[in-house]
């Protein structure tokens, strides 16, 4: 049988992947807690337990044949290169501007200044509308950055905005929505295609089952 190597997004999308995966015999056969590679309970399909930012390239590199990360994390890495051919429904929230709830009035001489994990999206998002801001890159709690004067305004996940609200912030604006989608390797495509047709073909069941119960 031709190996398999499925790169998982670590921490939430894990979680959230892990009732699917145990329909299809795919749970990972070790301790996620410390291994990065851990077999599967089936036999040639191996598992790799990684930042959900680096699962991109694992895939797009042929490191591994597939994988499972957020749609958010494939639009600020670019997805050229990779195969999306599944949504798995899972991790959903969205990608928002938030401002302060009681926001002081900016200089209109000033650029708006964004603070966000996703400076692509953002680039991208201010640019169809046709407004030049200035980007501030940040690793996480970008929820403080407005209340310090950092930024004006941020753009980050909002599920229930539970965070926002607690920090006195305001969603201003959606700019997509967000769930977490199987990526394959194009290459690993043709060359184990059966194998992973038939992946495919069980995760899209699974899914359906998970739905229906
Ligand atoms: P890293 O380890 O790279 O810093 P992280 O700590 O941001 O990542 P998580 O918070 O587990 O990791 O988020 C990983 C992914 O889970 C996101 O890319 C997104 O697709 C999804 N996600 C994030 N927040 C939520 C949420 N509140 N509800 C549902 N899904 C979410
Ligand atoms: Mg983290």
């Amino acid at each position: 049988m031709t190996a398999l190597t499925l790169a998982l997004s670590k921490g939430r999308i894990l979680e959230e992947s892990l009732p699917m995966l145990a329909r299809i015999g795919l749970d990972p056969a070790g301790d996620i807690d410390r291994l990065l590679r851990v077999p599967s309970r089936t036999p040639g399909v191996s598992l790799l337990i990684i930042r959900p930012t680096d699962v991109p390239t694992y895939v797009e590199y042929g490191a591994a044949d597939l994988g499972i990360v957020g749609k958010d994390v494939l639009m600020e890495h670019g997805s050229t290169g990779l195969y999306e051919p599944l949504d798995l429904d899972i991790a959903k929230c969205r990608l928002s501007v938030a401002a302060q709830k009681d926001a002081p009035k900016r200089d209109p001489r000033r650029r708006l200044r964004v603070a966000t994990k996703y400076p692509e999206i953002t680039r991208r998002h201010f640019a169809d509308k046709g407004e030049q801001v200035e980007i501030i890159k940040l690793y996480g709690s970008m929820e403080l950055a407005p209340l310090v004067g950092l930024a004006d305004v941020i753009v980050d996940l909002v599920a229930t905005g539970g965070t926002l609200r607690a920090n006195g912030l305001i969603e201003t604006e959606v700019i997509c929505q967000v769930s977490s989608r199987l990526v394959v390797n194009k290459a690993s495509l043709k060359t184990k295609h059966a194998e992973i047709a038939a992946l495919l073909d069980q995760i899209r069941r699974a899914g359906q089952t998970l739905k229906a119960a």
